[in-house]
């Protein structure tokens, strides 16, 4: 019981990217790019084991972006045709690739990692990908015309890649979808559906990660405007609670998310976040487990997976480490007084 795991990303090692960067660049190239990845994907997993984490992940070292680096091996997205759009209904904007004929889905995309990752540790395995929500509100369309026929043909895509990934040995594929906090009737309509055909034929865990964004000031200034009590996911966990996901990861330490909607997830494996990736103060083993003890108020400990709030990729590494290894021993804390009460 309390498992502890992550996210998803992680820094990544200064000769390998930018530092404390979103869409960070790389810094090496050609073949010194493609070992470096690996072994930092090697070193992030060894690195987690180091903090005490249960289930470990790739840290998401060798890709650049973690919806973009999906997109790299597809068919039918035109890199160079950039269409300037607003995304998470216009909380920013990017110049993002456009889609221009069917999605088709060339080849692995993650493979490298996946095995580097389940050659070197023991511990279970979880690997993340973007949802197709999360994918169709990150790239321009001009080739499908309706958003839901575009997510269900990444869907088909994300499908294909997450059996690959399951067949390579990964324990746990989570699904991130945090335009789920966004456009929530639209998760009814056609998120759920789509989410459930990526994960369409899966027999590993499965996961969807939903949260307020990454610690950047888009985002900070967003929750900002969103008052004092979060209540996004009281129209989504319903619609959750009824599907075939298993494991539902939500952002609760230092969020205004009324701890009692994870009742809604009624039957669910609950990831709960105990771990602010928009600060750079280390939560304190105790300030773990005081949250890990309030989520035990609305989900029992076997349900109950510690874990951050959101990915990790812009933070220094020394911070995002020494987080993990107070999420861990937070946890302990919370395991030994269940076990001492017998
Ligand atoms: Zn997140």
């Amino acid at each position: 019981m309390l498992k502890t795991t992550l996210a998803g990303s992680l820094p990544k090692p200064r000769w390998l990217a930018e530092e404390e960067k979103l869409w960070a660049g790389w810094k090496l190239a050609g073949d010194d790019l493609a070992e470096g990845k690996r072994d930092a994907t090697i070193l992030a997993v060894k690195l987690q084991e180091v903090a005490g984490l249960d289930i470990v992940g790739d840290g998401e070292q060798a890709r650049q972006h973690f919806v973009h680096g999906f997109l790299a091996n597809l068919e039918g997205i035109d890199w160079e045709k950039k269409t300037r759009m607003g995304i998470r209904n216009n909380r920013y904007e990017a110049d993002v690739p456009t889609v221009t004929g069917p999605i088709r889905r060339k080849g692995s995309v993650h493979r490298m990692e996946a095995e580097a990752a389940r050659a070197h540790t023991t511990r279970q395995l979880k690997f993340t990908l973007p949802g197709p929500m999360t994918i169709v509100d990150t790239i321009a369309d001009a080739h499908y015309g309706r958003r839901e026929d575009l997510a269900f043909a990444f869907a088909e895509a994300l499908n294909a890649e997450a059996l690959e990934l399951q067949a390579l040995g990964v324990d746990v594929v989570q699904f991130d979808e945090p335009a789920w906090n966004v456009y929530m009737p639209q998760v009814a309509e056609w998120g759920m559906a789509a989410l459930e055909r990526a994960a369409k034929g899966l027999t590993c865990t499965t996961a969807v990660h939903i949260c307020y964004g990454y610690g950047i000031k888009a985002n900070i200034d967003w929750k900002a405007t969103l008052g004092g009590s979060w209540r996004h996911y009281e129209e989504t966990f319903p619609v959750i609670a009824r599907s075939s996901i298993r494991q539902v990861s939500l952002e609760c330490r230092n969020s205004r998310v009324p701890m009692d909607l994870i009742k809604l997830l009624d039957g669910k494996d609950v990831l709960v976040g105990c771990i602010d990736v928009a600060s750079n103060d280390i939560e304190t083993p105790e300030e773990v487990a005081a949250t890990i003890r309030e989520a035990m108020k609305f989900v029992a400990p076997e349900k109950l997976f510690p874990c951050t709030n959101c990915g990790m990729a812009p933070m220094t590494r020394n911070v995002a480490y020494g987080k993990l290894a107070s999420l861990a021993k937070g946890a302990k804390i919370v395991c030994d007084e269940l076990k001492s009460r017998g």
